[in-house]
């Protein structure tokens, strides 16, 4: 029997943004790994193995699914809203890169609706011209590197979506980061304040950015900040198409 690895997106929590293709990779599944909120989303079925971990081991679990795979089981690995956005593809990839056993393996991505796009869905168009994504988390990455991202994407004029803003363990980052954002001349940008999109908690606010508390986000919030010309039209937000 060939075993197959699939890291699958589960998109932000509603059910009908979880793509056919993902719906299809589940439900021939042996096996789904994962962080342990995501696992619970998959119903339980006879047949399928279910693996919550900590959202601290994803080598670990990236092995642990290679090797499943290699024994012949279909393999699942979910993350939320897409697998190669801040999320568990590249810990597979890099857990392959250290094990070249394993490089015959079937692997494929399935892709799925990430938080930034279920976000600004809500809001409007806040992403309508040029933008980026910095995930606020200095776990992975001194926030030397974060705070000077910060400002160069304000320079830029990118619309900016801020992933993983803040957390109980990491409660200074988020505050310096409006901080960054407002000394780097943001101060008047549209601020969305994305909670829990799609999901029964979900909640949107928009303020500018200078109005912004720190204790507006958690890591269930996405924020985006709009570039210099993000408005508001009616009860929407949106970014123009054109820029000079
Ligand atoms: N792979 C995921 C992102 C993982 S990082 C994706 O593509 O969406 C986790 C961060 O994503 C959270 O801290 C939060 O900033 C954001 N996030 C995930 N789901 C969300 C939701 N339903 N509503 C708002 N933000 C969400």
């Amino acid at each position: 029997m060939t075993g197959t690895l699939t890291i699958a997106g589960l998109g932000p929590g509603d059910e009908a943004l979880i793509t056919p293709e993902v719906a299809s990779a589940l439900a021939d599944a042996t096996d789904v790994l994962g962080y342990a909120p995501y696992v619970a989303r998959i119903k339980a079925r006879q047949g399928l193995a279910l693996h919550a971990s900590d959202n601290r081991e994803e080598l670990r679990r990236a092995e642990e699914a290679m090797r499943l795979a290699a024994e012949g089981r279909r393999v699942v690995v979910v993350s939320s809203g897409d697998p190669g956005v801040f999320a568990m593809a590249s810990a597979v990839f890099e857990a392959l890169e250290a094990a070249p056993q394993w490089h015959g393996l079937v692997i494929r991505v399935l892709p799925g609706v990430t938080a930034m796009l279920a976000a600004a869905a809500r809001a409007g168009a806040p992403l309508g011209h040029d933008f980026c994504a910095i995930n606020l988390s200095d776990n992975l990455k001194p926030w030397s590197l974060i705070e000077k991202r910060l400002r160069l994407a304000a320079e830029a004029d990118f619309a900016i979506a801020l992933y993983n803003p803040r957390s109980a363990s990491r409660l200074e980052g988020f505050a310096r980061a409006l901080q960054v954002l407002n000394q780097a001349g943001c101060g008047d940008r549209i601020t969305i304040f994305a909670h829990a999109v799609t999901t029964a908690d979900e909640r949107i606010d928009a303020l500018p950015l200078r109005d912004a508390r720190p204790d507006m986000a958690d890591m269930r919030t996405l924020v985006i900040v709009g570039n210099s010309a993000t408005r508001r039209t009616g009860r929407w937000i949106y970014t123009p198409r054109h820029a000079s």
